[in-house]
């Protein structure tokens, strides 16, 4: 059964990336640190710890613009 295990993690793999990639063209998510966009460090692809939801902003960034600011 390892063949069905392995399909089925490469469609997971598959929907998270699509995921990512939808919200990397999609800059303008409430979700995005549009302010750190400039900074060095500013355009990594985060993980909310609030809404598990990826987002764009500073790689020390944990919460998501619209997390934080609700
Ligand atoms: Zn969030």
């Amino acid at each position: 059964m390892e063949y069905y295990e392995d399909f089925e993690k490469i469609i997971e793999w598959t929907k998270l990336m699509n995921k990512i990639k939808t919200q990397i063209l999609d800059l303008a998510s409430p979700k995005n640190w549009i302010e750190d966009y400039p900074h060095e460090n500013g355009n990594y692809v985060n993980k909310c710890i609030q809404c598990g939801e990826f987002f764009l902003g500073h790689k020390r960034r944990v919460i998501c613009r619209e997390c934080q600011t609700s």
